[in-house]
C-alpha cells in the first residue's frame, strides 16, 4: 500500500465545497508538490491528510492508518506526520533547544538527555546546530523556519507536510530553505509541498499535482506538467507563475 492514500476525497465548510473527489496515491521515498491558485484546496487538502479537517466522504490513508475512521488516535498519527506551515509559530519565549526537545519530551516522553541530543542533530541537518542556545527573536526568519523544521524532525516522521513554507520569507533568505528541503529528498524523506517555487518544484518532484477548483486537475513527473500541459487550466497557470 501507499504511505499515503487519498481516495475520493470532499469536504467542504458549510455550502462552499473545497476538495471536490480528490484521490492522490504517494509512495514512500516520493517528493509531491501540490500547485495552483490561491484557493484551489491545497492548504485544506494538506490539513486533511493530518486530520487538522475532516472530511464529509471519501478516505485517506496514511503510514497504514485510516485518518477519517473516529477510532485513530491522531495524536499519535501526528507524531509521524510533521507538518510545517508558512508563519512558523516558534514559541518566542523559549530557546531554540527547548522549542524542538518539548514535543519529543512530553509527548513521546523521551528522557532530557536524550532530547538534547535530538537537538543538536536535528540543527544539524538544517544547519543551525551554533543557534541551538538562541532565541527566535534573535534568529532570520529563514533561520526560524529552518528551527521550525527541525522542530518536525525531532519527531522522526515519516512524511513532512510543508504549506508554502518559504512564502512569507524575503527572498535571499527562501534559497537556504530550499536546500534543506532538497538535503533531506536526498535522504529518502517523503514531502507533500505546497509551494510557489516553480523552479525547486521542477527540479526536485516525483510527483506535480496541480490543483484546480478541488480536484487534482493534472499530474504527473514535472517535466510532463511544466512542459506539456494537458489541459488549458494548466498552461494559464503555468504562464502566470513563470
Ligand atoms: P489554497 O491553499 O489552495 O489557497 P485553501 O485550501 O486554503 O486553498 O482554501 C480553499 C477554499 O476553502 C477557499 O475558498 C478558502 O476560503 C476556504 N476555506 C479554507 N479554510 C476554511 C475554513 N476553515 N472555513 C471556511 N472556509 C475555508
Ligand atoms: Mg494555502
Amino acid at each position: 500500500m501507499s504511505l499515503i492514500r487519498i481516495e475520493n476525497v470532499h469536504k467542504s465548510f458549510g455550502d462552499l465545497a473545497v476538495l471536490n473527489g480528490v484521490s492522490l496515491d504517494i509512495e514512500e521515498g516520493e517528493i509531491v508538490t501540490i500547485i495552483g491558485r490561491s484557493g484551489s484546496g491545497k492548504s485544506t487538502l494538506l490539513r486533511c491528510i493530518n486530520g487538522l479537517e475532516k472530511v464529509q466522504s471519501g478516505e485517506i490513508w496514511a503510514d497504514g492508518v485510516q485518518v477519517n475512521d473516529p477510532a485513530t488516535n491522531l495524536r499519535l498519527l501526528r507524531q509521524r506526520l510533521g507538518i510545517v506551515f508558512q508563519s512558523y509559530n516558534l514559541f518566542p519565549h523559549l530557546t531554540v533547544e527547548r522549542n524542538i526537545t518539548l514535543a519529543p519530551q512530553v509527548v513521546q516522553k523521551r528522557a532530557a538527555a536524550d532530547v538534547r541530543q535530538v537537538a543538536v542533530d536535528v540543527l544539524r541537518q538544517v544547519g543551525l546546530e551554533s543557534k541551538i542556545d538562541a532565541y527566535p527573536i534573535q534568529l532570520s526568519g529563514g533561520q526560524q523556519q529552518r528551527v521550525a523544521i527541525a522542530r518536525s524532525l525531532a519527531m522522526a516522521p515519516k512524511v513532512m507536510l510543508l504549506d508554502e513554507i518559504t512564502s512569507a520569507l524575503d527572498p535571499e533568505l527562501i534559497g537556504d530553505v530550499l536546500k534543506v528541503l532538497e538535503d533531506l529528498a536526498r535522504q529518502g524523506m517523503t514531502m507533500v509541498l505546497v509551494t510557489h517555487e516553480m523552479g525547486f518544484a521542477r527540479r526536485v518532484s516525483s510527483q506535480v499535482v496541480f490543483m484546480h477548483e478541488g480536484r487534482v486537475w493534472e499530474s504527473g513527473p514535472p517535466d510532463r506538467i511544466f512542459t506539456k500541459p494537458e489541459t488549458p487550466e494548466l498552461a494559464t497557470f503555468i504562464q502566470s507563475v513563470l
